[in-house]
């Protein structure tokens, strides 16, 4: 069977690492047929939108596509494009595994957790207003319905995995209607698979401290949007970096999968972007696809070559001395 999937190469390093995903995904031996769309500062320049009305349509159409980083044009009022992309389409959950990598040094060892964060509202509402000169406010906007919403899929996800605890980070303490409102959507739906899977809860502060103190005590960690992207980061650097981390977005009828990863102008077309998280991000996709056995696949050679470490084959960002194409081939050829 062929699958046909959209493909946003992105801005900055994005172009460079889906095409190392795509060559991966390619020589793992599943079909696909790729559509090609553009979106943000380079879809501005060639089709004077960060995000033409045709990418939305070709998404919402074939309901899946793997993503690179997307830089939103600073002036010219454009909102954030990963923003929109991810309200327009409904992505109302981001699901980033963070794992301990063989081969990959870091103080811990065996970190093994999955973060899953609010994807449509809190503070990326993008209300902002001056109140009077001097004086500006940015809304954090919670729903009952968004809280549960999010909620219930960490939950199933959960359930549905074997993972059995779920930590939710907040600060009730301070913003007790927003993040009050979180949490009790969050003990709401929890009662209802308090025999599969624990719950507890951390106030942020205290969370962070622990997370880097010993990040092998926590399984999934279910977030409001911005805590979500901050800890994304912050996990990634107990694994490897952000070169490393993966990750999916999903809603209830499409799912675009990218890497936790920015742009990263400062190595853009230098050949030296680690293309690992968004070949991840693409066997979260194979796997979301059904596409078990290529996933598996992928997986296993990428960690062989991890594992084997030969710094002539490794992007510099995980202590070697190639490129973004060495460390490509190596996979294909661990898969051969
Ligand atoms: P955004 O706000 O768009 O999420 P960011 O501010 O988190 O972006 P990134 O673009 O993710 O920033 O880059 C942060 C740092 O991590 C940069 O120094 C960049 O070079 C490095 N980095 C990010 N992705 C990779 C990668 N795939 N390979 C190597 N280094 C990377």
């Amino acid at each position: 069977m062929t699958h046909t999937v959209c493909l946003l190469p992105g801005d900055g390093i994005g172009p460079e690492v889906t095409s190392a995903a795509r060559q991966v995904i390619e020589a793992s031996g599943v079909a696909i047929e790729w559509v090609l769309l553009p979106a943000g500062a380079t879809a501005l320049e060639f089709c004077g939108s960060v995000l033409p009305e045709r990418t939305i349509a070709a998404i919402e159409g074939h309901g899946i596509a793997l993503k690179g980083p997307i830089t939103t044009p600073i002036g010219g009022g454009h909102g954030s494009v990963n923003v929109q992309l991810r309200k327009r389409l409904n992505l109302f959950a981001a699901v980033r595994p963070v794992r301990s990598l063989p081969g990959i040094k870091t103080r811990f060892e065996n970190v093994e957790l999955v973060i899953i964060r609010e994807n449509t509202e809190g503070l990326y509402s993008g209300i902002e207003n001056e109140i009077v000169e001097g004086v500006v406010q940015s809304l954090k906007i919670a729903t009952e319905k968004a809280c549960t919403r999010i909620a219930r899929f960490a939950f199933d996800y959960a359930g549905s995995r074997g993972r059995r605890k779920i930590t939710v980070f907040h600060k009730a303490n301070i913003l007790k209607m927003s993040d009050g409102l979180f949490l009790r959507c969050v003990r709401k739906v929890g009662k209802e698979y308090a025999d599969r899977v624990a719950c507890d809860e951390l106030i942020i502060d205290n969370g962070c401290m622990q997370l880097v103190s010993d990040p092998t005590r926590f399984d999934v960690l279910l977030l409001e949007n911005l805590y979500g992207d901050i800890l994304s980061d912050l996990a990634a650097g107990l694994v490897g970096g952000l070169g490393v981390v993966p990750g999916a977005n999903i809603g209830r009828t499409c799912a675009v999968f990218e890497a936790v990863h920015g742009s990263a102008p400062d190595i853009a077309r230098k050949g030296i972007a680690n293309p690992l998280a968004c070949i991840m991000s693409g066997v979260m996709m194979l796997n979301f696809m059904g596409e078990t056995v290529a996933a598996d696949r992928i997986r296993n050679a990428y960690d062989a070559v991890l594992l084997e470490h030969n710094p002539e084959q490794l992007t510099p960002d995980i202590g070697g001395k190639g490129t973004t194409q060495s460390f490509t081939e190596a996979i294909i050829r661990a898969m051969q």
